[in-house]
């Protein structure tokens, strides 16, 4: 689950890693109020207000703006919120803006020269160890750097036995040529990142710039964290950040009755339980000479209501022509699922497409009885090859 900035950098602050310091704002008025309040606090008249979306690239698609008094908060503000902001990130449509963070201007004159770097925790799944990626090409594009720079990047692995180590933040800060306070507060902060990473069962956190002030200070300018889904019930105040307007509409639909679905481009649409079953179910689909229209696995309740939400999501594409129901009666019994599928089925009334069903497992056959007397256009079949020989037939 992505969220917002703001929403990242409050998490950050809860671990002691330190920030770019801000307030958010849903209008212009509340921006004016955020950046006195920020004057207030910090002392400083210049405030940044950045766009609030889940994309990256905002400060190229003009979602992140320097505002020198209070006049031009109020300005900023009301061109940003609103906007239908394009970056990199969001394709062509671009994404609409409702918020904006009103954040403390870190970029003062001082001292030394302020300097931004790039600092990210994620999974390294083919290590199956947790990295921390840095370099010292922060502030653009990282893609870029990979691509033309790579030796730009470096990459320092966390064992998961003894976790990070001292002498690993040490490596970083003087990998990123720090010295003097700026070191010891890179070392401080790695050490607080990552354990933020890891107390909140995340899947990504990108720090993208890290700050060095003026004054040597090391801090957080962006935030993009990824949470994982599968450990947000541990986490409760992190689940209730999300925010849904973000997110794939059907995708959300989807989530909201317990199905894992992801969409494809293809025309037969099935329905599974158990994700090794689809994987297999869209093998047998490509076999029987046809693409699978989505991934969609229905968990282990395949009951009428989750059957009907199924049968509502895979018709919104209009390229799917044949739906395959593959289900695996395990400890659920094939009959009940038989009884879900037809009463579903008469719930929505028209569906437009054929419908193929393959029950094994406990009852199979009971439930094929039940789906060939129920009178409508569903095929019944037990045996995969039955089923596959189906799809062809309907797509002939
Ligand atoms: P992104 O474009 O979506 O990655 O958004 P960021 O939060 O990374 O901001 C984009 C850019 O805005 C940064 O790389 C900075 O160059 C600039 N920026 C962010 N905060 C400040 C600030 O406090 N003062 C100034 N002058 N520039 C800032
Ligand atoms: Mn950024």
């Amino acid at each position: 689950m992505n969220i917002h900035e703001y929403q990242g950098k409050q998490i950050l602050k809860s671990f002691g890693v330190r920030i770019q310091e801000g307030i958010v704002a849903d209008t212009p008025e509340q921006a004016v109020e955020a950046a006195k309040k920020l004057k207030e606090d910090f002392g400083s008249d210049w405030v940044v207000v950045k766009a609030q979306i889940h994309a990256g690239g905002r400060g190229k698609g003009g979602g992140v703006k320097l505002a020198k008094n209070l006049d031009e908060v109020k300005q900023r503000a009301s061109d940003i919120i609103g906007m239908q902001l394009i970056t990199p990130q969001t394709g062509a449509e671009g994404k609409k803006v409702n918020k904006v963070l009103i954040a403390q201007d870190v970029y003062y004159p001082g001292e030394s020269e302020t300097k931004e770097f790039y600092v990210s925790v994620l999974l390294d799944r083919s290590r199956g160890r947790n990295i921390i990626m840095y370099s010292t090409e922060g502030g653009m594009d990282i893609e870029e750097v990979a691509e033309h720079t790579p030796h730009l990047i470096f990459k320092e692995e966390i064992d998961p036995k003894v976790g990070l180590q001292g002498f690993q933040t040490r490596k970083i800060a003087f990998n990123l040529g720090l010295s003097g306070n700026a070191f010891k507060e890179m070392t401080k902060f790695i050490a607080a990142l990552y354990k933020a990473y890891e107390a909140t069962d995340s899947s990504m956190f990108e720090i993208n710039p890290v700050l060095k002030t003026s004054d040597d200070k090391i801090l957080a300018v962006d935030a993009k964290v990824d949470l994982d889904d599968n450990g947000l019930f541990r986490h409760p105040d992190y689940a209730a950040m999300r925010d849904t307007s973000e997110e794939d509409p059907t995708e959300v639909e989807a989530s909201e009755s317990n199905l894992n679905y992801v969409k494809l481009d293809g025309n037969v649409g099935c329905m599974v339980n158990g994700a090794g079953l689809a994987m297999a179910t869209m093998d047998i689909i490509k076999i029987a000479g046809g693409e699978p229209a989505n991934f969609l696995d229905v968990g282990g309740t395949a009951n009428a209501t989750t059957v009907k939400a199924a049968f509502n999501i895979i018709l919104k594409d209009p390229n799917v022509k044949a739906i395959l129901i593959n289900i695996f009666g395990g400890i659920v019994r094939c009959d009940r699922v038989a009884q879900g599928v037809i009463d579903a089925y008469k719930e929505i009334g028209d569906i437009r497409v054929p419908i193929i069903v393959r029950l094994q497992g406990t009852n199979a056959e009971e439930a094929k009885k039940l789906i060939d007397e129920s009178g409508l256009k569903v095929f019944s079949a037990i045996l995969l090859k039955e089923a596959a020989d189906l799809v062809s037939e309907v797509l002939a």
